[in-house]
This record gives structure tokens, sequence and C-alpha cells, in this order.
């Protein structure tokens, strides 16, 4: 008896050290996510119901709507095949690991780059089915053969990328065990700054400074009442293939850039309407969002790669390469079903990059035109399906965009 009790006193004071270390983490995680959901937006800000009919046009609407039902269906059968193939690699793709002579890490790579290949080949007639689909509609002007190439400079740094993460992934777990989820995820969180850094430099090939003076001055002058300082505006020409208008932000930590598709310049938008998209641009580096957004990263990638960690034991953890194709199904559902929390953050966001560009233009009229344009060039349905709304948008509708601006008119008029 006594040396059972003994045995288990460390054992007992073990899980009570880990269960602190879970509660501390727990309400580390909740502080740090409270902190970062503070946005400039009032909050007791009620947003009025919209008659999403008699604001875009009954037309319209019916056209968006049949329209996006395409893209939406394709969506879905697209989530379930991958999940479908996944789950069948994950039962039988460790069998290949006995063929191979690669080492460990190397087999593990081959793996990881057979998983992609196989959803490649499965997505491939979704993606023909969209861009025809896009095509039909004038929402796409990319050829299939550009779409064909464009689809093979995705893969091929796709491929890249899954090598080096499983790369780094199993050399951790081989060195220090089940702990590598912690290293593992700051060596992530420290990729996606990297390149949200380096972005705007290694997409300097795509775009180039305006050489529109009204259109620099303008922004200059939205700049500077937003208290952004040292933010180049660039253009980029899309205009060859597709019809539809956008802009964002982006860059981080003094490299932060605001791109406008050139789009947006060929006449179809007034002026107060591109003022009202540089200032939601420069809402976003005001904001800090994109600092905002890897702080996000990090909240979700330590509990990601543990979970990861717990799920792939079974296989001999992530060291070993019989664990990828489960660690592959493994973060596609964890993407997935962390999809609707990601979106509502997303949309808090925009919706305080609306609200500064509401505050910085003081420009209703423009704002509202705006959003009324964009389902027009985007055939966007405004007020999408619930289920795809949580799932998809990661800006608000545009049936809401309306309303903020309707809820910012009455909130000004009613403030001296
Ligand atoms: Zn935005």
């Amino acid at each position: 008896m006594e040396v059972a009790a003994s045995a288990e006193m460390p054992r007992r004071r073990n899980v009570a050290v880990r269960r602190v270390a879970l509660g501390l983490a727990l309400v580390g995680w909740l502080v740090a996510a409270y902190t970062l959901l503070d946005t400039v937006v009032p909050d007791d800000l009620a947003l009025p119901a919209v008659d999403v009919q008699a604001t875009f046009g009954r037309d319209l609407v019916h056209d968006a709507k049949a329209y996006e039902r395409v893209p939406l269906l394709l969506w879905v059968l697209t989530q379930i095949t991958l999940v479908v193939t996944f789950w069948i690699y994950a039962r039988r793709g460790a069998v290949m690991t006995r063929e191979s002579a690669a080492g460990p890490i190397g087999t593990g790579m081959l793996l990881g780059m057979l998983g992609l290949a196989l959803t490649w080949a499965v997505q491939l007639p979704f993606g023909l089915a969209g861009l025809w689909w896009d095509r039909r509609h004038d929402v796409s002007k990319v050829s299939y053969l550009e779409w064909a190439l464009g689809g093979w400079a995705e893969l091929t740094a796709s491929f890249i990328s899954i090598c080096v993460a499983l790369l780094i992934v199993m050399a951790l777990a081989r060195a220090i065990g089940e702990w590598w989820w912690i290293p593992g995820a700051a060596v992530f969180v420290g990729i996606a700054f990297v390149f949200a850094a380096t972005a705007p430099w290694l997409t300097s090939d795509l775009h180039h400074p305006s050489n529109d003076p009204r259109l620099i001055e303008t922004y200059d002058r939205l700049a500077a009442a937003e208290h952004v300082h040292g933010v180049p505006l660039e253009i980029e020409d899309v205009s060859g293939d597709t019809s539809q208008a956008n802009a964002y932000a982006f860059g981080v930590a003094g490299t932060q850039q605001i791109v406008l598709w050139d789009t947006l310049l060929d006449g179809r938008f007034s002026d107060g309407e591109v003022a009202v998209v540089l200032a939601h641009e420069l809402g976003h580096h005001a904001s800090g969002h994109i600092a905002e957004a890897l702080e996000w990263f990090a909240l979700f990638a330590f509990p990601g790669a543990w979970a990861l960690m717990r799920v792939t034991r079974r296989r001999g953890g992530m060291g070993t390469p019989e664990a990828v194709p489960l660690a592959l199904l493994v973060i596609t559902l964890f993407t997935l079903a962390s999809s609707p929390l990601q979106n509502w953050i997303s949309r808090r966001m925009e919706s305080e990059a609306d609200w500064r560009a509401l505050a910085t233009t003081r420009d209703p009229a423009s704002a509202r035109q705006l959003f009324e344009g964009f389902s027009q060039t985007s055939l966007g349905d405004p007020s999408p399906p619930t289920w795809a709304y949580l799932l998809l948008s990661t800006h608000p509708t545009l049936a809401q965009r309306v309303a903020m601006v309707e809820a910012w008119e009455k909130k000004t008029a009613s403030s001296p």
C-alpha cells in the first residue's frame, strides 16, 4: 500500500501542475482575444434593417443570387471531396511508407506532396467548372490556359510550403518528442510574420506607384486624417483579367502599403467612392489590422499544433511518416471547423475599417453608392444565405455595410 501511495503522489502533483498550466494558458488566451476584439465601432451601434430589394434593385439581387448559387455549390462539393480524400488517404496512405527508402523525414515529405497532388487532382473539375461559370457571367476574363498555368504556380508553392512545414515539425518531433507543438507553433508564427512583412516586396512586380496627382492628393489628405504616415499607394493592373473592383492593405512593421486595382479607376466609380475605398484601406493600417491578424494566427496556431500532436499520437506522433496523411486530415478539419470564428474576427476588422472610412470621409452618400456598385461589378449577393455567411464571409454583407452607413448617419445627426 505504502509503495503504491508514494508512486501515486508525483503523478497527482503532475496532473495538478498540468491543470494549472492549462488554466493559465486558457486565461491568457481569453485575455489576448478580448483585447484584440476591441474596435472603434461603438458597442451600442444597432444596425437598422435594410430593404435589400429596394436598395440594390430587384433584378440585381435576383441575378446575384442566381450567379452565386453555383460558386457556393462548388465550394460545398470541394470541401466534401477534400475531407473524403484526406480521410481515405489517412486510412490507406501510411501503407506507402514501407516502400520508401527516403528516410523518415523524406518519406513524410513525399507523403505530404502526394496528399497535395491528390487534392489538387480531385479539386480540378470543380475549379474548371467555376472558371467556366465566371467567364459565362463576365466575372472573370482569365483564359483556361492562364488558369492552368496559375494553378501550376500555386501547386508548386504549396509543394514547397508543405515540405518546409513537414521538415520543421518532423525534425522538432524527432528531437524533442511531444513538446514539438510549442516551438513548432512559434516557428510558424515567425514564418507568417516574415511573409506578412515581405509580401509588398515579394509582389512588387505586380503593382506600381500611381501617376495621378489628384488621386495622390486625396490619398495624402486621407492618410494624414487617419494618422497613417509613410505608407505608399500602389496600383495593380488587373483590368485584363477581371472587371471586379478591389483594393487591399498589406505589409507590417514598416513595410505597409495600400494597393488599388485599376478597375476602381476606370470611370465606373466616382472620386467620392474611390476616397471611401482609400479611407477604408488606410483604416486597416490605422487600426494595425495586419499585426492583429498575425496575433490571431498565433492564438490559433498553438491550440492547433497541440491538437495535431494529440491526434497523431496513435500513429506514433509527428516524428513518424505514418502520421503525415492523418495530419493533413486534421489540418483540413481544424481549418474548416475554425472558419466561422476566423470569419467573424475578419468581419469585425472590416467593420472597423468601414467605420473609420465613414468618420474620415464624412461622405455617407458615396459610401452607400460604393457598396451598391460592388454588388454590380462582382455580382455579389448583398445578403447571402446564413450558412454561406458564417462559413465564407470575411466581410460584412453589402446589406450590412449599407446598414452601417445609415447607423453612422443617425449617430452623427444625434451627436453635436
Ligand atoms: Zn477591408
